[in-house]
């Protein structure tokens, strides 16, 4: 089984995804739990790449191919040797990450920038995506130093979360979509219930 947490920067996908494996784990299942980018050894050089903000400049072109090369790794070293063992792989990013940071919150194409991220994941997909729902301003405000990415406009930020949210829109049998700002435990809560069946098949 293989499950994707998604939503804008501090919305909560790391303590989500953590208390999903914590669950997960009690109940006995051999859980794998990751993130992007960054959690191969290439891909920990790239995230520094992507991130810094002494990088300087990058064009979107070549920021959206280095989130494609960390995922490629991922899935090829991490990702899909977990799913193989048998074992619930939860990742806090995915390929909606890239569609909706690269494809829509960059002046890219969206289609062309999906294409590329399903190419490197082998168009591998999860069988659930939670989205977890954030205003833009909720979640910048946590931070007090922040990235590239964190540092860019609200309205980018928007444009991200909506093209989260359209993305559950189109396909709601493998999404679920969240208010972020309900208390922990209702969220892990409602992600354990709308997981559970997926555990059974
Ligand atoms: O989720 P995490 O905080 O580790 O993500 C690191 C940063 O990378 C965030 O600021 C996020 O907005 C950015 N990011 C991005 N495009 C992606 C994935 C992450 O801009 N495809």
């Amino acid at each position: 089984v293989f499950v994707c947490f998604e939503g804008g920067d501090g919305s909560g996908k790391s303590t989500q995804s953590k208390a999903l494996a914590a669950w997960l784990e009690a109940e006995g299942y051999a859980v794998c739990l990751t993130f992007e980018p960054g959690d191969t050894q290439v891909g920990r050089t790239l995230r520094d790449i992507v991130l810094s903000p002494s990088t300087g400049e990058l064009s979107d072109r070549t920021e959206s191919l280095l989130y494609a090369a960390d995922k490629a790794e991922h899935i090829r070293q991490v990702v899909q040797p977990a799913l193989d063992r048998g074992e619930v792989v939860i990742t806090d990013r995915y390929v909606d990450s890239m569609i909706a940071y690269q494809g829509v919150g960059r002046p890219l194409d969206r289609d062309e920038v999906e294409h590329v991220a399903r190419w490197a994941t082998h168009d591998l997909r999860p069988h659930l995506t939670v989205v977890l729902d954030l205003a833009p301003d909720h979640g910048l405000g946590r931070f007090a130093e922040r990235d590239r990415i964190e540092g860019e406009s609200v309205e980018f930020h928007e444009r991200v979360r909506q093209a989260f949210l359209d993305l559950a829109g189109r396909d709601p049998d493998h999404y679920l979509v969240l208010d972020a700002r309900l208390p922990v435990d209702v969220v892990a809560a409602a992600v354990a219930e709308r997981v559970r069946p997926l555990l059974e098949q």
